[in-house]
C-alpha cells in the first residue's frame, strides 16, 4: 500500500502553514490575488488539506503563476443541507472567487452548480456523477461512470465471463454499472443481479444463493469498508478459491488490507485511477492518507482534488495578471464576465496529473482516462496492466507468464480427482481387499493418465469415486451426477469416460480431448448356421439349378430333332450293302440325353455328332457346361469351408425397424441424450421405443448393459461408446459390434467452471499424445491387461480348424451316390423283369 500514516504533529504543522499562507494572502489583498473556494463535507479533512496543499504547491511552482497569488478558501457544508450550501457559496462569491470546488455530496453539489451557472463562475467537481450532460459552467475531473463501465465491460469480455453476478449495495451502484447492463448485445452476457442486504452485516444467505446457482464470477460494487467482511464471509462459505473471481468496482481497493486473502487462490481484480508508480502521486498520497481506516481515506478523491487545482492553475496561467475577480451577489443577475473564458481555458488544459493524463472534451467530461489493472497476488494487489478507452485492456504479462504463474501455483498442490469405476478407465484393484486405501485402490487407463499428467505438472492427486456422468435437465435446468459435483467444486477435475458435449461445456470447462469415439451397438454374436446335408447345392441358387435342368432337357431334345433332320446323321448299318433298306441314326432320344449328360459331367461319351448342325449344338453345350461347372467349382470351396452367420440386425436402422429385439443405453449419459436430441427420423424412432419400453431398457452401469446383452440370447442390444465396446468384444468372443458408429465425439477432462488449470492440463494432454504415452496406455489397457486379445487368439485357432471339410459339409454327395446306386439297382431289376417277360412271350408265340 502506497499510503503512509502522517503523524498528528506533522499534520497540525501543515494545517497551520497552509492557513497562515491563506490568511497572509487575504490580508495583503493585492490586485494579483486570485481566490478560489473549496466546499467540503464535514469529515473530509483530508480533502481540505489536499486542496490547500495543491494551492500551496501551485503558488510555489516557479513560472506557473507569475505575479499572481492563489488563495484557497475552505468552507464546510453540512450534508444534504442545501440552504447552508447556498449561503456559503453566496458569501464566497461576494468575496470574489475565480472558481468553486466541490462539494462531494450530490444534492448540495447540484445547488452549488446552479448558483455557479447563474453567476457564471466555473464550478470544478471531482465527484462521481452519472448525469450524461454537464451544466454550462461546470467541469468534472472524475471519469464519467460510463467510461468506468466500459472498462469493466472490456475486462469481462476479455476474460470471457459469459455469465456473472453483480452484487451491489445501493441504487448508485446500479447506476454506476449501467453500461454493463446495456451491453451492446443482450445475449452476450447472462447477468444475475443481487443486492446486499441493507442494514445487515450478514451476507452469508446472499452468498449461499450465489454459490448454489454456480455463480463463480462476481462483480462487486459496495462500500470499501464492506469489502473485507464480504470476502471473509465468502471464504467461510468456500467461495474464496481458484474457481471464484471477483472484480471490485471501487477505485481504491488497494488501500484495503487484503493480505488474508492472498493465498486463497481466488482471483481478485480491481481498477485504480491513481498511478502508483508516479513519484508525485506517491508523495501526495503518503502525506495525506491515513490507512487503515480506509472508509474515508479515498486515495482517488485526494488525487482528483489535487489535479483539479492544478487544472485551474494552468488555465489561470493563460490569463496571467489580466484576470480580475469581482464581488458577485446572488441577489442580482449580473454574472462574472471572465468566468466563461476561464472555463474554456480549463477545458483546454492537458496535464499529467496524479490521476493519470488529464484532458477534457468540449462539454467538460474527462477524456483519456488511464486505469491500472491490479490483481491480488502473494505480493498484495499488484499492477498487471492498464486500461484506456482507445486501447482497452493491455496486460504487461503475456500468455506464457500467466501459464507459468498457474503452473507454479499448481506445483505440490493436491487436486481431488473424481472418477467412476468403469472398465477399463478406472477399476478397483481388488474389491475384497480391505487393506488397500486411498489411491492404491484404483487402477486403469484414466488413473494412469492422471498420474502421467500429475508427473508432468508436479501436483499430487487424491482419487475419489463420483456418481453417474450426469448433465443438465432440459426442462428443469437442474444439473446432475458428476457435472453437478464439479459445478459445486466437490472435486478439481473429473477423469473418466466423460464425453465432451455442448450442454456440459456450458457449465464446465473441458480440456483437449484425450480419446475420440462414437456410439456403437453391442450385440450377441450371430449363430452359426448348422451345415446342410446338401450344401453342395448351395453354390448355385435353386433358380439356376432349375434353368440348368430345363436347358439340359431342351438341348437333348433339340439334338435329337436336328439329328433326325440332318441327312449326315443317318448311317448305313450294313456298309457292304450299297442300297440299304433302312438307315440308322445314333441320336435316339436316350442317346441324346446320354450325350448331353456326359458332357455336362465333364466325362464325354462314345457318341459323336457328325453333321455341322449337331456339332454346333454340341460345341455350344460344351461351352455352356465349361462355364457353369467352373463357376460351380469356384463357389463350392467357399460354401463348404466358410461358416455362415445369420444376424437379425446389421445396423441401427435394422434395430429401429423392429420391436422384437430390445435396445437401450446408459441411464444418465450422453448416449441417451444423443437419441433424445437427435433430429434423424430413425434415431427419433429408437428414442421413442427406448423411452416407452417396459421394463426399462436403460441401465445404471455399462457393465450391467454388457451383462444384459450376454444373458439375453439375442433379445437385447446395448448402445454404448466405441472404446469400451472394443474393450468388451476383445475379451468376450460371444459379443460383437453391429454396424458402424452413429456419431463422432471425444472424451475430455472436465474441470469446474473458471478453473485456472484447464489450459495447463490441456497442454499436458497434448504432450502425452505427441510422445505416444496415450497410445501406449491404450494398448496396455485394451490389448494386454485383463485378458485382452483373447478373441483374436480364439479366432486364429478356429480358422485353422475350419480348413478341413467334415462329413457335415460333403455328406450330401454320398447320399446322392447311394440314392443313384439304389435307383440303378431298381432299374436293373426292372430291365431284367421286362426282358424276361418279353422272352417268355416270344417263347409262347413260337411254341403255339
Ligand atoms: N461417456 C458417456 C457420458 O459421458 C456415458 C454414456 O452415455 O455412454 O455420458
Amino acid at each position: 500500500m502506497a499510503a503512509v500514516r502522517v503523524r498528528p504533529s506533522a499534520r497540525a504543522r501543515l494545517w497551520t502553514r497552509l492557513w497562515l499562507g491563506a490568511l497572509a494572502g487575504a490580508a495583503s489583498a493585492a490586485p494579483d490575488l486570485v481566490r478560489i473556494v473549496g466546499l467540503f463535507d464535514p469529515g473530509d479533512e483530508r480533502q481540505e488539506i489536499t486542496f490547500l496543499h495543491a494551492v500551496d504547491r501551485v503558488n510555489r511552482e516557479p513560472g506557473l503563476l507569475p505575479g499572481v497569488h492563489l488563495q484557497g478558501l475552505v468552507e464546510r457544508v453540512p450534508l444534504h443541507n442545501s440552504f447552508q450550501a447556498t449561503r456559503r457559496v453566496c458569501l464566497a462569491l461576494e468575496r470574489g472567487v475565480a472558481a468553486v470546488f466541490g462539494p462531494q455530496t450530490a444534492s448540495t453539489s447540484w445547488h452549488v452548480q446552479s448558483i455557479c451557472d447563474a453567476m457564471e463562475v466555473p464550478h470544478v467537481e471531482s465527484r462521481w456523477d452519472f448525469r450524461p450532460r454537464r451544466a454550462d459552467f461546470s467541469i468534472n475531473i472524475h471519469p464519467h461512470p460510463s467510461t468506468l463501465s466500459n472498462a469493466y465491460v472490456s475486462l469481462i469480455r476479455q476474460w470471457h465471463w459469459h455469465a456473472f453476478t453483480i452484487v451491489y449495495e445501493d441504487a448508485a451502484g446500479l447506476l454506476r454499472l449501467q453500461a454493463m447492463l446495456q451491453a451492446p448485445t443482450p445475449s452476450e452476457f447472462s447477468i444475475t443481479i443481487r443486492q446486499l442486504p441493507p442494514q445487515s452485516d450478514d451476507f452469508r444467505p446472499l452468498l449461499k444463493r450465489i454459490k448454489k446457482n454456480a455463480g463463480t464470477k462476481i462483480l462487486l460494487d459496495c462500500r470499501l469498508s464492506t469489502v473485507p467482511s464480504l470476502l471473509r464471509q465468502a471464504r467461510e462459505l468456500g467461495m474464496m478459491n481458484q474457481y471464484f473471481s471477483y472484480l471490485i468496482t471501487s477505485l481504491d481497493v488497494h488501500i484495503v488490507d487484503l493480505d488474508e486473502f492472498k493465498y486463497t487462490g481466488a482471483n481478485i481484480t480491481a481498477l485504480r485511477l491513481v498511478n502508483p508508480s508516479d513519484p508525485a502521486a506517491d508523495d501526495v498520497i503518503r502525506r495525506f492518507m491515513t490507512p487503515p481506516t480506509a472508509a474515508q481515506t479515498r486515495e482517488t478523491e485526494v488525487a482528483l482534488i489535487h489535479d483539479a487545482v492544478l487544472v485551474f492553475a494552468r488555465a489561470l496561467h493563460q490569463f496571467g495578471r489580466s484576470l480580475h475577480t469581482q464581488s458577485l451577489s446572488c441577489g442580482t443577475e449580473r454574472g462574472w464576465s471572465q468566468g466563461s473564458s476561464l472555463l474554456n481555458f480549463m477545458k483546454l488544459v492537458r496535464l499529467p496529473g496524479l490521476s493519470g493524463p488529464v484532458q477534457f472534451d468540449g462539454e467538460g467530461f474527462r477524456t483519456e482516462v488511464t486505469l491500472a489493472i491490479t490483481e491480488l497476488s502473494k505480493d498484495g494487489l499488484t499492477r498487471v496492466g492498464t486500461w484506456s478507452p482507445d486501447q482497452g485492456a493491455n496486460y504487461t504479462r503475456n500468455y506464457g507468464d500467466k501459464m507459468q504463474e498457474i503452473e507454479q501455483s499448481l506445483r505440490h498442490k493436491t487436486l481431488v480427482v473424481m472418477t467412476t469405476v468403469n472398465e477399463p478407465y478406472a477399476m478397483l484393484v481388488n474389491e475384497s481387499d480391505t487393506t488397500l486405501t486411498g489411491n492404491a485402490r484404483f487402477e486403469g487407463f484414466c488413473i494412469d493418465l492422471v498420474n502421467e499428467i500429475a508427473r508432468l505438472r508436479e501436483f499430487y492427486v487424491q482419487f475419489v469415486e463420483g456418481g453417474s456422468y450426469g448433465g443438465i435437465d432440459p426442462i428443469t435446468g437442474e444439473a446432475s451426477g458428476m457435472v453437478k459435483e464439479l459445478m459445486d467444486q466437490k472435486a478439481d477435475m473429473a477423469v473418466t469416460d466423460l464425453t465432451i458435449t455442448y450442454e456440459r461445456e456450458q457449465v464446465l470447462d473441458f480440456t483437449m480431448p484425450w480419446m475420440n469415439l462414437g456410439i456403437g451397438i453391442l450385440y450377441s454374436k450371430p449363430k452359426k448356421e448348422p451345415p446342410q446335408l446338401f450344401s453342395f447345392l448351395a453354390p448355385l441358387s435353386l433358380e439356376v439349378w432349375l434353368y440348368m435342368a430345363a436347358t439340359y432337357l431342351g438341348v437333348s431334345v433339340l439334338l435329337f430333332i436336328l439329328a433326325r433332320f440332318s441327312p449326315y446323321e443317318w448311317d448305313n448299318p450294313h456298309p457292304c450293302r450299297e442300297e440299304p433298306d433302312v438307315l440308322e441314326n445314333q441320336f435316339s432320344l436316350p442317346n441324346s440325353l446320354w450325350f448331353t449328360i456326359g458332357s455336362l459331367m465333364q466325362q464325354g461319351s462314345d457318341i459323336a455328332p457328325k453333321a455341322l448342325s449337331t456339332r454346333m449344338i454340341a460345341g455350344l453345350w460344351w461351352f455352356f457346361t465349361l462355364i457353369m461347372i467352373s463357376s460351380y467349382t469356384a463357389n463350392l470351396a467357399a460354401f463348404l469351408t466358410v461358416e455362415r452367420m445369420v444376424s437379425p440386425i446389421e445396423s441401427a436402422e435394422d434395430l429401429a425397424k423392429q420391436t422384437e429385439i430390445k435396445y437401450g443405453a446408459l441411464e444418465s449419459g450422453s448416449t441417451k441424450n444423443f437419441f433424445r436430441d437427435s433430429k434423424i427420423a430413425s434415431y427419433q424412432r429408437m428414442w421413442s421405443f427406448m423411452k416407452s419400453a417396459r421394463p426399462s431398457v436403460f441401465i445404471k452401469k455399462a457393465s450391467e448393459g454388457v451383462e444384459r446383452v450376454r444373458s439375453s440370447q439375442g433379445r437385447y442390444a446395448y448402445l454404448m461408446e466405441s472404446p469400451q465396446l472394443e474393450y468388451v468384444v476383445e475379451r468376450d468372443c460371444d459379443l460383437v459390434q453391429v454396424g458402424g458408429l452413429l456419431d463422432t465425439k471425444s472424451y475430455g477432462i472436465a474441470l469446474p467452471p473458471g478453473s485456472p488449470y484447464t489450459s495447463t492440463i490441456s497442454n499436458a494432454i497434448l504432450i502425452l499424445q505427441e510422445n505416444g504415452t496415450l497410445h501406449a496406455l491404450k494398448t496396455k489397457w485394451w490389448k494386454e491387461m485383463k485378458g485382452g486379445g483373447a478373441c483374436k487368439r480364439n479366432a486364429k485357432k478356429s480358422s485353422a480348424a475350419a480348413s478341413e471339410l467334415g462329413l457335415d459339409q460333403v455328406g450330401g454327395v454320398f447320399v446322392v451316390l447311394l440314392a443313384g446306386m439304389a435307383a440303378a439297382c431298381c432299374i436293373a431289376i426292372c430291365e431284367f423283369i421286362w426282358k424276361s417277360r418279353q422272352l417268355n412271350q416270344a417263347a409262347h408265340v413260337s411254341t403255339s
